[in-house]
């Protein structure tokens, strides 16, 4: 007797998200049954429902920005139980016994962690994430949510905000620290107001002018057009860390050249075709550093929400309804989210 589930799949690469149903597991002693209310979605949704990334397994439902509540708990679950309001982000599962795992850094799991979709990253079963009514995760990988209000804006947090608190904190943004944020879409906007929050002296970098006044309401202190050449030399050689949440294929000297002696650009943003190899003397002249950094573990992504909670921070949403999911994905191809898109599930179980 397996959970009855609605939820959103694609197909295949070339065809739009529609209606699907599937079973979720019975709950194990160890698991966590959540309704889930709301769930964010990120760009990583759009690579994998159109296989970008080459790995899809269809039917593919994706989504892990989930925010919901417990409907039923395993009889070995101590940490939750039902009624709590809990998130789940990118992860359900881990080896839980290799170097990474032991140090808390999941999403860098020797044997590959589990994806809450499309995840068998090494093997096993597919699974089958957050565009869905019901959600089955061993409690382990279930966050407590401590926010009293706004649930939908708080679901973000669950990706686009540990993806950019993980770096930021690596690297030490706080007070006296000059960090830039390259784009400002759903990681880039959780970016400003996290660097922002922590002390740092925050540039916001984007493609788009008509998103300066967003950004400067956002917490960011200077706003440049990356396309215009005099903005981007005023910042030449003065920035300690850039997050570069770029979702497309780009030139990455021009960035490069903002940072400071032993400064750090860490790319975050996971094009479908790779960037340009940037020029040598670019790095080799400052002894700067070109870095990548992937989600967070479970124990700093309860650091971000706590953090987020205690700071009133949450994202800036605009709510959609599931059947809107396909248009939502062209408008984000555009840069055209203010600056995230959340799916309220009720809508789901309305259409159902
Ligand atoms: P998003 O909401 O679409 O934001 C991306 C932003 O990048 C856009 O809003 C735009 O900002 C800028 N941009 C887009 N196309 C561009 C282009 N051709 N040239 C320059 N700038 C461009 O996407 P997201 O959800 O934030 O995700 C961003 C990327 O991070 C995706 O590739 C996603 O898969 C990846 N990701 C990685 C991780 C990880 O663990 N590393 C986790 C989650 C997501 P402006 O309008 O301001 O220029
Ligand atoms: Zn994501």
């Amino acid at each position: 007797m397996a959970i009855a589930t609605h939820g959103y799949a694609a197909q295949s690469a070339a065809s739009p998200l529609a209606p699907h149903r599937f079973e979720r597991r019975d709950p194990l002693p160890d698991d966590v049954v959540i309704d889930i209310l709301y769930c964010g979605v990120c760009h990583s949704d759009l690579h994998t429902a159109r296989n970008e990334w080459k790995n899809t397994l269809y039917p593919c439902v994706p989504g892990h920005e989930i925010v919901g509540t417990v409907s039923a708990v395993g009889d070995k679950v101590t940490k939750f139980k039902v009624g709590d309001t809990v998130g789940v982000g990118c992860m359900v599962d881990s080896c839980q016994h290799c170097a990474s795992c032991d140090e808390g850094l999941e999403q860098y799991c020797e044997n590959g962690f589990t994806g809450t979709y499309n995840g068998p990253v090494f093997g096993g079963e597919n699974t089958f994430g957050g565009y869905s009514d019901k959600i089955v995760v061993k409690q382990d990988f279930v966050l407590r949510v401590s926010h009293q209000s706004n649930l939908a804006a708080v679901a973000p947090l669950l990706c686009a905000g540990i993806t950019t608190w993980s770096p930021l904190r690596h690297w030490g943004a706080g007070p006296g620290k000059k960090v830039g944020i390259v784009g400002l879409g759903g990681l880039g906007h959780m970016g400003v107001k996290l660097a922002s929050a922590l002390g740092a002296h925050v540039v916001l970098f984007t493609t788009s002018p008509g998103k300066e006044a967003d950004a400067k309401r956002l917490g960011a202190h200077e706003v440049v057009v990356s396309k215009d050449p005099a903005q981007m030399a005023a910042h030449a050689g003065s920035l300690d860390l850039i997050v570069n949440t770029v979702a497309a294929q780009h030139d990455l000297d021009p960035f490069l050249n903002l940072l400071k002696r032993d400064g750090t650009m860490c790319l975050v943003g996971a094009p479908e075709y790779p960037h340009p190899s940037p020029t040598v003397f670019n790095l080799i002249f400052k002894r700067r550093s070109l870095a990548g950094s992937l989600i967070g573990g479970i124990a700093e992504t309860q650091e971000m929400l706590d953090f987020c909670a205690e700071h009133d921070i949450v994202s800036d949403i605009e709510t959609i309804d599931m059947a809107q999911i396909n248009e939502a994905y062209e408008r984000m191809l555009k840069s055209d989210v203010r600056y995230r898109f959340v799916v309220d599930i009720a809508s789901l179980k309305q259409a159902a």
